[in-house]
Order: structure tokens, then C-alpha cells, then sequence
């Protein structure tokens, strides 16, 4: 199982300062492969509707991948021997970096879904740099020791996980300061435990009026503190627009908006964990729909807008599972809301209809009709399945014979 730690760092200002010059570096040094990138793509690419029918092919160049551009690394360090102080696999891994993006960009992730033309990132939005490989040892008392950096104090709120290797290291300058990610793993292979309870089972209906829903009816609102810090945002980022570009004064209130943006990350982080945790000391089982699958019908277009805060709810949620032995199953998300619960008839319904009402008499909360449907379509899971046969026979041998 893969993980990941966040502790905050506390270099010297020393440290800071070559931190700094690095990610500096390894900005322009990704800008500078994302262009090759670009330029190749630009000169050799054709659309197909424009290219007459006898047309001269040029001599086409060697397409930069990720192995020719990770080849002329050695050659950077000779023209500009500076980048000789990063450490290589940190350099290596901007390369990396350029080809998911550009992926991305031309064929989409696992899923499909492509991104965006990929951007020249100004030095202060690249933030992160990775240590690709990390030593088992890293972490002394409460130092780490990153290669070519050295050894950084940091605040070792929580202790490494037991059974836990670091794999890899990264480096992040945030709005308060640096932090250091570490990606754990456990070679162990997650398992349900085996006492898990097949009756402690819920659905979720994740909604935009509430956060989710349960099949049992109860709601999670939307916390409060979400809309009076989103206000405060707002006001901030007028107050960044009315200051002049370049001024001091502009300056101090980007840096203002940069905290205000890391509030309420971290408190909607907390928001989440704190949600999964409810649910995961309630139910053995927990099913919700799955965001991943293609071909979402209409009525969760709507739902896109925080699909964001969603997906990391998710990832927290199952991975709190994981940790439990418990379980949490992703269903198919088709109308869910639109089948009734009770007989299975299809009840077409406006985003706005927040009532469901059948023929069959049942009369439910638009949520609440969809968080039962999930619920129902995750008992088929084969988990769950095997457990009950399992729990069949053993009870089945329980019995005393006459
Ligand atoms: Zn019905």
C-alpha cells in the first residue's frame, strides 16, 4: 500500500536560499525541455485538412522524448556547470516531470481525459521538487538528510508508520513556509479483516446542497467556515486587482492571498478526514459512485463543479479503510438518482425536483432515494458476497444435529 507523510521543515536560512536557487533553476530548465517539446510539435505536426494531397514530406527531426532529452543533461551541466550542485536525480525527475504533462496534453490520463496545452510556469508557481529515490535511513532523530542539501530539521509531528519504506521525497515551498512529502510504502497487501459485518453498510450521495447523504437519510452539510473564507478570499483578490503591478504593497497582499488560499486547503482537509472518520467508526462497508467512470449522464454534470473536494474526500476515505481492514466500494453512478429505490422504476427528474415520489408509494429525499440506490447496488460486491456463503456455512455447522 502506498501513502503519504507531510511534515513541515524548518531549514536554516542557508538552506533556504539554495532550496530557492534550485527551484529556480529547475523552473528554467523545465521551460526550456516543455519548448523543445513545443517546437517540435508545432513544426512536424499537420492538419489533416489542410495538407494538400501531393505534398512534400520534410525530413522530420527527432521527436524529444523523455530518453533524448534526459541525454542532454550531461551536456547542461558542462555549458552551465551550476546545475552541476542539483542533485542528478532531482534534475532527472524535471524531465519526467515535462513528459507526464505533455502526456497528458496529447493523450490524456488512464481515464482518457486529457488536459490541457501544458503552461511556462513562472518561477514562483514551480514549488515542488522530487527526490526520486530515497535510502532507508533518511530520517535521523528529527533530521532528514537530502542528498546535495544535507541534513534539514524538521518537525516530525507523527512518527513513520511501522512496516513503512520512504520511497520518495519531495520538496514543496508553500504559502508558510517548506514542507517535505514523503511517499511511503508497505509491501504488505491490504485485506479486509475477517469479522467485517456485511449488515454495517452504507451508500453516500455526495450533493452540492449537502456534502453527502447517507442511505440512512442523515446528512453532512457543507461546513460554514467554507463560505465565510471563500468571502474572505474574494475580498483579498479585489484587494490584489486594486493594487498597482509591481509595487510593494501588491506584493504583501499576493503573499496574503497565498495564506488565505493554504487556510482553506488545510481546513478543508480537516473537514474531510474528520467526515471519514464518522463514517468509517459507523459502517464496516461504505459505497459511493464512481467519479472515474465515463459517460456521466446529465444529471451529474452539475456535480463537476466540486468534483475536486470530492475525489480527495474519496482517496481519504478509502485509504482510511484500507488502514481498518474495512471496505469502501465504488458502484456505477447511472441514475442513481432517477431510479426509485423501492420498486426500481425509472422516475425522470429536473436537478432542481429535490423530491422523489413513485407510483409504488414510495416518497423519498432526492438524495436519500440515490444514496439507497448506491447502497443497494454495492451488495453484489464479491467481498461481500463470499463473506456471507462464508458465515452461512459456518453457521450451518453450528447447528446441532437432532
Ligand atoms: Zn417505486
Amino acid at each position: 500500500m502506498r501513502t503519504a507523510y507531510q511534515y513541515k521543515l524548518r531549514p536554516t536560512k542557508q538552506q533556504v536560499v539554495e532550496i530557492d536557487r534550485w527551484l529556480a533553476m529547475l523552473c528554467s530548465q523545465y521551460n526550456y525541455l516543455l519548448a523543445r517539446r513545443f517546437d517540435w510539435y508545432e513544426q512536424n505536426r499537420c492538419p489533416i485538412d489542410a495538407c494538400p494531397l501531393v505534398c512534400h514530406l520534410p525530413e522530420l527531426r527527432e521527436n524529444p522524448d523523455y530518453y533524448s532529452q534526459k541525454k542532454t543533461l550531461p551536456n547542461l551541466k558542462k555549458t552551465h556547470p551550476h546545475y552541476g550542485e542539483i542533485y542528478s536525480q532531482v534534475l532527472q525527475d524535471v524531465v519526467k516531470r515535462v513528459k507526464v504533462t505533455f502526456d497528458r496534453f496529447l493523450s490524456g490520463d488512464s481515464n482518457g481525459k486529457r488536459s490541457g496545452r501544458p503552461r511556462f510556469k513562472p518561477r514562483d508557481r514551480y514549488r515542488t521538487f522530487t527526490y526520486p529515490q530515497m535510502k532507508d535511513d533518511c530520517i535521523q532523530g528529527n533530521l532528514v538528510v537530502l542528498p546535495k542539501l544535507g541534513s534539514i530539521k524538521l518537525i516530525l509531528h507523527r512518527p513513520i508508520p511501522e512496516g513503512f519504506k520512504v520511497k520518495t521525497a519531495s520538496v514543496t515551498k508553500k504559502a508558510d513556509g517548506y514542507y517535505l512529502t514523503l511517499s511511503l510504502e508497505d509491501e504488505a497487501v491490504p485485506t479486509v479483516k475477517p469479522d467485517i459485518n456485511p449488515e454495517l453498510i452504507t451508500g453516500i450521495d455526495m450533493g452540492l446542497k449537502e456534502f453527502l447523504t447517507t442511505s440512512e437519510g442523515e446528512a453532512v452539510p457543507i461546513p460554514q467556515h467554507y463560505r465565510k473564507s471563500q468571502k474572505r478570499l474574494r475580498v483579498i483578490q479585489k484587494r490584489v486587482s486594486r493594487r498597482k503591478k509591481g509595487s510593494s504593497r501588491r506584493r504583501k497582499t499576493v503573499k496574503q492571498l497565498g495564506n488565505q488560499h493554504k487556510k482553506i486547503a488545510d481546513k478543508r482537509k480537516d473537514f474531510h478526514f474528520k467526515t471519514a472518520k464518522q463514517l468509517l467508526s459507523r459502517y464496516d462497508v461504505v459505497a459511493h459512485e464512481d467519479l472515474n467512470l465515463k459517460g456521466l449522464s446529465k444529471s451529474r454534470l452539475g456535480k463537476s463543479v466540486h468534483d475536486a473536494g470530492w475525489s480527495s474526500f474519496l482517496s481519504i476515505l478509502s485509504n482510511k479503510a484500507e488502514n481498518a481492514g474495512l471496505l469502501v466500494v465504488a458502484v456505477n453512478p447511472k441514475n442513481t438518482s432517477q431510479d426509485c429505490s423501492s420498486c426500481g422504476v425509472k422516475v425522470p427528474k429536473k436537478l432542481h425536483e429535490r423530491w422523489h415520489s413513485c407510483q409504488c408509494g414510495c416518497s423519498l429525499d432526492r438524495d436519500h432515494n440515490a444514496a439507497i440506490n448506491i447502497k443497494n447496488r454495492a451488495e453484489g460486491h464479491p467481498v461481500l458476497k463470499a463473506h456471507r456463503v462464508s458465515e452461512a456455512i459456518a453457521g450451518f455447522g453450528e447447528k446441532p444435529t437432532p
